[in-house]
């Protein structure tokens, strides 16, 4: 009776609430807001859709699609976790659509290299009804434009008893999450740099990490995706403390700001495009051999970008930058400081190079790196 108790307790604790609605309307479907699982994007900014539509099936999906592309209205597809960190999921202003897969009668809208064949709908001229739905096979070559690497709890709702950490409704953990993937390679220098910095100050090293994770390592493999893993990669995942008010800086979040400075720029490290904050996404796009590729899939699908949005367009490298540049931005991760105005200076951080990579510019307390 005992054990059996256990196994239910165990089975109960191992489950988690799902993540709450990402998307809210003030007014039935219209004027709504879309945020993501942690419930807040890197530069704090609430993201804004018009209106909402939740299809049930293929057909009225096709017509949900079909409807903006005749308003001309900027769309993108929210999941029910919106699990994605960076601003994946924003539509163009205050005048885009959403729709939701929530109530969609099928599963799974992540197309990882496992899958081998997708239906797509894309915008349509006005003679073919404004929408069509494409079948990619397994050979067909546009398969690899859809694909990438990178799902989420898919519990039932139990009043937030086994919500995860990071549940915006709990309060419990505000964090960030660095996450870049280095050719196999050239990994083994990158992680005797990373002891290096360990052991120049053990106790700091491990301050600006989150200890429960540490630095978590796969591999992922190399992948025919466009925008997927040119080779065999490593992947590094850093949880790391984030102030819930804007612009305070974390006590030795200089040495994560470090070590993804040193990944991204000194060994060509690649950032997950689920994650990361928006410094990471600078330059990212000409790291991918087959870009070019994936964009003249994307505008033979959707010439007018109706799904494109300002951060689409600035991480793919169409118009733009990520980096938002302002006072504190070293601070948010934003941009890489350039001065000591972009972190925190009356609160004794000052931009500094790195201590190992001296090419890295980090907001730091140290007046001696
Ligand atoms: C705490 C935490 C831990 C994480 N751990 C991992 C991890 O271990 N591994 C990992 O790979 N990722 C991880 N992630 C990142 C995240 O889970 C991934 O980015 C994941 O792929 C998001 O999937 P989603 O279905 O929720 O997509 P969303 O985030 O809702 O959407 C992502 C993008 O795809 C678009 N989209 C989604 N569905 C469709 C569709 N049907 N048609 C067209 N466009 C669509 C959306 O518009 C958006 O632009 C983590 C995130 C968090 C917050």
């Amino acid at each position: 009776m005992l054990s059996f108790l256990l196994v239910a307790i165990l089975l109960h604790l191992a489950g988690g609430s799902p993540p709450p609605e990402p998307v809210v309307c003030t007014d039935g479907t219209s004027n709504c807001t879309v945020t993501n699982s942690v419930g807040s994007f890197p530069d704090r900014v609430v993201c804004r859709a018009r209106s909402v539509t939740y299809p049930r099936t293929e057909q009225e999906l096709v017509g949900a699609v079909a409807a903006a592309v005749s308003a001309k209205r900027k769309m993108k597809v929210a999941t029910r976790y919106s699990h994605s960190i960076p601003k994946l999921m924003c539509p163009g202003g205050l005048d885009g659509a959403i729709i939701s897969t929530e109530r969609l009668n099928r599963t799974g809208s992540a197309v990882h290299e496992y899958v081998v064949g997708l239906r797509i709908v894309t915008p349509a001229p006005a003679s073919k009804g404004y929408a069509v739905v494409r079948e990619l096979g397994a050979d067909h070559p546009d398969l690899d434009a859809a694909k990438a690497s990178g799902a989420c709890i898919n519990s039932p709702e139990d009043g937030l008893n086994t919500s995860c950490p990071w549940d915006p409704r709990v309060r419990g953990s505000f964090s960030q999450n660095t996450d870049f993937s280095i050719a196999l390679s050239k990994a083994p220098a990158f992680v005797a740099e990373m002891q290096r910095l360990r052991d120049l100050s053990p106790d700091t090293f491990c301050a600006g990490i989150d200890t429960r994770f540490g630095v978590l390592i796969r591999y992922v493999k190399a992948s025919s995706a466009y925008l997927g893993k040119p080779e065999d990669s490593v992947d590094f995942d850093i949880v790391s403390y984030r102030s819930r008010t804007d612009g305070m800086p974390r006590a030795h979040a200089d040495v994560v700001d470090e070590i993804e400075q040193m990944a991204l720029h000194k060994y060509g490290g690649l950032p997950h495009w689920g994650k990361n904050r928006n410094f990471a996404f600078d330059g990212a796009i000409a790291k991918y051999p087959k870009a070019d590729e994936f964009l003249r899939v994307k505008d033979r699908y959707d010439p007018d970008g109706l799904f494109s949005s300002e951060w689409s367009d600035q991480v793919l490298g169409i118009n733009g930058s990520p980096n938002i540049v302002k006072e504190g931005c070293g601070v948010e991760g934003l941009c890489v400081c350039s001065e000591d105005s972009h972190c925190a200076p009356e609160q004794g951080y000052f931009c500094r190079p790195g201590k190992v990579h001296d090419e890295a510019r980090v907001c730091s307390t140290s007046v001696n790196p």
